[in-house]
């Protein structure tokens, strides 16, 4: 790697938004990224700081009348960069929610969406809702996944009341992230009678996409071939692959990879994991945790969320958390490659020990690009009242990411670098160059 290593700037050095709130962003990886791409542009660092900090940040709180208690989520909205399009991302909710966590998953948004050349911006909602606490609070057991529709759906019901306006202008256009689904992107809808106001609604709904609901994990799946294909020389028949995380990306995921021919062998979640080295039967697990909501006791080998990165496996794909790959894991995983089914599944420095032991990350911007394609087509088919075919939108869908993977992959050899940093350089500037001509830098 000729790229030096490590943070690049000055770690003293603070934006103006930092100054403002007293505190310090901690150094997230699309911050370092910016700033490793922002030197290798040649930018001033002053012109970093202001593509990597935010536009505007909400902190709120929402008090809910849930099975008449009143409970009170605190949340911030992130709207990070709108140069180029509506802020555009989903809606988290997680006890772990904090502000930095949303600011950086805004940016990650503004990143993605210019990266893959959709007419977007970069927003995310983070909403702190601690289940167990929930569960706690309500003296409730054991796991009833009906309690926790109830909490998520009145989340984010007032919630959206509360930013109906900013949904209905389309300056932020919501979606589904980690704790939320269509269900609740329905609430956004009942608030502002909009079809374009919110993407990710359910089938049926004014403005639905057939396809929206699988398209994240469909769009990772293609780059999973293709990356096998283009970087490894080989077809994905016959592959094995190790998934973290069952929800709404992984299972239309592991479902896609077993339709063509891969051997999805290990599949864990936030309860347990489960094992077999012939390959999960992809079809009778989704049953199972559509039943019970894990994939724990299913009728397979067990398997712990630290063994599956440790896999000797073709492909591992985190498709749970964020920074779940870590200096200290990084090292022994044995997967030659990479996909990064998850938001920011992988810490910097994991990626450098990864990058040097030979291992490729096709990085989250580039990987779970799907979910945001969809958006941007059934965005403009509210607009119109067009609807495609469920082939027409995967077909669309998988092109994009074949051109974008292609375009970074360029960019890298050009640079050398990874493509994780090929691909954040030509996001930011794409970002950067829409800035100067619209006079925001
Ligand atoms: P989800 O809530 O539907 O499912 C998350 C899954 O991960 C569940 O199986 C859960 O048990 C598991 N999980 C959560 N935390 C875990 C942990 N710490 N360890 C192990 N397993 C854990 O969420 P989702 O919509 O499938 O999103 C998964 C990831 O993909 C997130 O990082 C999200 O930001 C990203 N993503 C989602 C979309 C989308 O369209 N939903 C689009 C792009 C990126």
């Amino acid at each position: 790697m000729s790229e030096p290593r490590g943070v690049a700037s000055e770690p003293q050095y603070r934006s103006t938004m930092e100054l403002l709130l007293q505190g310090h962003e901690p150094e997230t990886r699309s911050k370092v990224l910016m700033q490793r791409a922002g030197q290798r542009m040649g930018l001033p660092r002053e012109v970093i700081q202001e593509l990597i900090s935010p536009q505007e940040v909400h902190v709120f709180r929402v008090p809910c009348k849930i099975l008449g208690k009143v409970v009170n989520f605190w949340g911030a909205l992130a709207l990070h960069n709108m140069a180029r399009g509506p802020y555009k991302g989903g809606i988290r909710l997680a006890r772990d929610v904090n502000i930095w966590e949303t600011i950086e998953l805004a940016r990650l948004m503004t990143l993605k969406c210019a990266v893959t050349d959709v007419e977007f911006g970069g927003g995310k909602t983070g909403i702190r809702v601690d289940m167990p606490e929930m569960y706690r609070l309500f003296e409730r057991t054991p796991r009833d996944r009906e309690f926790e529709k109830i909490i998520s759906l009145d989340a984010v019901e007032y919630y959206a009341q509360r930013f109906r306006d900013v949904f209905a202008s389309h300056l932020y256009v919501p979606a589904p992230d980690m704790g939320t689904g269509p269900d609740e992107m329905a609430f956004i809808y009942n608030e502002t009678l909009d079809p374009a106001s919110v993407t990710g609604k359910p089938e049926g709904t004014h403005g639905w996409l057939p396809g929206r609901a699988e398209s994240t994990g469909l769009g990772v799946a293609h780059a999973a071939r293709l990356a096998l294909r283009e970087l490894q020389g080989r077809h994905a028949e016959g592959a094995t692959a190790a998934i973290q995380g069952f929800g709404n990306v992984g299972r239309p995921l592991a479902r896609c990879l077993s339709d063509h021919g891969m051997k999805v062998v290990g599949i864990t979640d936030l309860y347990g994991g489960v094992y077999d080295e012939n390959g999960l039967d992809i079809e009778a697990l989704t049953e199972h945790a559509l039943n019970v909501g894990t994939v724990q006791g299913f009728p397979a080998q067990e398997l712990t969320n630290e063994a599956l990165f440790r896999l000797p496996v073709d492909v591992l794909i985190p498709a749970a958390a964020g920074e779940v790959l870590t200096a200290e894991n990084a090292p022994q995983v044995q997967a030659r490659l990479i996909v990064e089914a998850a938001n920011m599944p992988t810490t910097v420095e994991a990626m450098d020990i990864l990058d040097e032991r030979g291992i490729a990350i096709v990085p989250d911007i580039l990987a779970n690009a799907g979910g945001v394609i969809a958006s941007m087509l059934e965005y403009s088919g509210s607009l119109s009242a067009d609807k495609m075919a469920k082939e027409e939108v995967f077909e669309r869908l998988c092109r994009k990411i074949e051109t974008n993977f292609e375009l970074s992959r360029e960019r890298a050899l050009e640079l050398g670098c990874t493509l994780t940093e090929a691909a954040v350089q030509l996001a930011t500037e794409r970002v950067y160059k829409v800035m100067l001509t619209r006079r925001m830098i």
